[in-house]
């Protein structure tokens, strides 16, 4: 039973309010909480 791997991007951190999501590929890359747009990187290499 193998299970489909959803797209979900990079992980990252919001710049501004600290929440952490996934940019699903998107871009501009817009936190899912507070609705601000990611400059920079945020990406989280782990
Ligand atoms: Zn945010």
């Amino acid at each position: 039973m193998t299970k489909p791997v959803p797209p979900v991007g990079t992980k990252r951190i919001c710049s501004a309010c600290a929440a952490k999501f996934y940019d699903l590929d998107k871009r501009p890359v817009v936190c899912p909480k507070c609705a601000a747009e990611q400059t920079g990187s945020t990406a989280i290499v782990s």
